[in-house]
């Protein structure tokens, strides 16, 4: 079977595009109960962006901050619960932050319609009915999270998207300007997060020609972003970079992620290490899987003075390490993807453990 996806409804591209969100909106206000919920990244509260926001009197905003933990099925719930109990339905849902603030929306969007907690829902299409309609602004680029048909909680029982056609966007502002205030760091590895789709969706088997088309401009991109001359965090690489996470997330969406992928998983859910941090220090040692793509991130590593820790593992148990290979060993799309069918043959639990062990 095919990869058959539904892709974001409209899209508009350009430093401060930020300001038509207005004249978009304005045609979507009469739905529900006649006002939009605004789901704001904590870093714009009393920044210049804050004022540009076009909230009207009937409309509700809520600053969330995403560096305490990633989005939670709890949390989903309560924004649900709270806004529905004091407004009812809203007519939309903006989203204005990076990969958090984009699953916060969309998990959102389905919620308002679909009863109960997003706890049943946390898998491929198991929503019941489409969501609200939903606009992402992305303010930090790599992750693809602005188009991909997942958004990704954390619940009492598994870290897992709310997958299906309605979580995707209905409306993206993809705005430049936005991200140029990310720390380096954060600049570096979220950027890092769609090099990595694009290697990964590049080498295996799902790998084809329209898949490999995303991927091959996006890297091309992040080339320029990261390596080549005039490379660094300036307002000419900020575009490419916004356009490379989206490429490389529809690359990966027609083919697939890999070993690095389902390593990161496994640090993620045992150890709680962020994702496009996980993707770092993971890709860092997977030189046999993807020789080509591990030379080029050194190089990366070494021009842009990034500190990745080493020797991790000396301070994990077994326990921990059999835990974390178990959750990459149960990703078989991955191992399918980066190995081929047969991949049982070679991939085993001591050899992931043995992977995790060179952290
Ligand atoms: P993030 O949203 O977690 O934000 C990282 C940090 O950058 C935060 O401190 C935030 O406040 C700050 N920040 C964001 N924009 C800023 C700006 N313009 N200026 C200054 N600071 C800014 O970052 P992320 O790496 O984009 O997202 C990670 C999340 O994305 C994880 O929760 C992960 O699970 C999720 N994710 C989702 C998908 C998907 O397909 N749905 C894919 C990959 C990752
Ligand atoms: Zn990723």
């Amino acid at each position: 079977m095919h990869k058959n996806f539904k892709n974001i409804d409209k899209t508009v591209f350009g430093r401060g595009s930020f300001d038509q969100m207005d004249t978009i909106l304005a045609e979507k206000r009469g739905e529900h109960n006649k006002f939009i919920l605004f789901i704001v990244d904590n870093y714009f509260k009393g920044k210049p962006l804050e004022k540009r926001i076009p909230v009207k009197p009937e409309d509700v905003i809520m600053f969330i901050d995403v560096d305490q933990y990633e989005p939670t099925t709890d949390q989903i719930d309560g924004i649900r619960d709270q806004v529905l109990a004091s407004k009812g339905i809203p007519a939309g849902i903006v989203g204005i932050g990076g990969g958090s603030i984009m699953d916060i929306a969309k998990a959102s969007s389905l919620m308002f319609t679909n009863e109960g907690s997003s706890t049943l829902y946390q898998g491929l299409n198991l929503i019941k009915k489409p969501g609200i309609y939903h606009l992402g602004v992305p303010t930090i680029s790599g992750t693809g999270a602005e188009c991909s048909m997942t958004a990704v909680l954390t619940g009492p029982v598994k870290k897992l998207g709310l997958k299906c056609d309605w979580t995707v966007f209905n409306q993206l502002i993809l705005d430049p300007d936005l991200i140029a205030s990310v720390p380096r760091n954060w600049w570096f590895y979220t950027g890092m997060d769609t090099f990595i789709h694009c290697v990964e969706s590049e080498n295996g088997t799902l790998n084809n020609t329209y898949s490999h088309a995303y991927a091959e401009q996006a890297l091309k991109l992040c080339q320029d972003v990261f390596i080549n001359e005039g490379c660094g965090q300036n307002a000419a690489n900020d575009e490419k970079l916004m356009v490379a996470s989206l490429m490389g997330g529809l690359s990966l969406t027609y083919s697939e992620v890999g070993v690095c992928h389902a390593l990161s998983y496994g640090l993620s859910k045992i150890l709680g290490t962020r994702h496009c941090y996980a993707n770092c220090i993971a890709f860092n040692h997977l030189e046999d899987y993807y020789p080509q793509g591990v030379k080029e991130f050194k190089v990366m590593i070494e021009k842009h003075k990034i500190d990745l820790p080493q020797n991790l593992s000396k301070d994990w148990s077994d326990k921990q390490i059999t835990a974390m290979a178990e959750v990459a060993y149960n990703l078989p799309h991955m191992w399918i993807h980066a190995i081929g069918p047969d991949w049982k043959n070679t991939i085993t639990i001591d050899l992931i453990k043995n992977l995790y062990k060179r952290l």
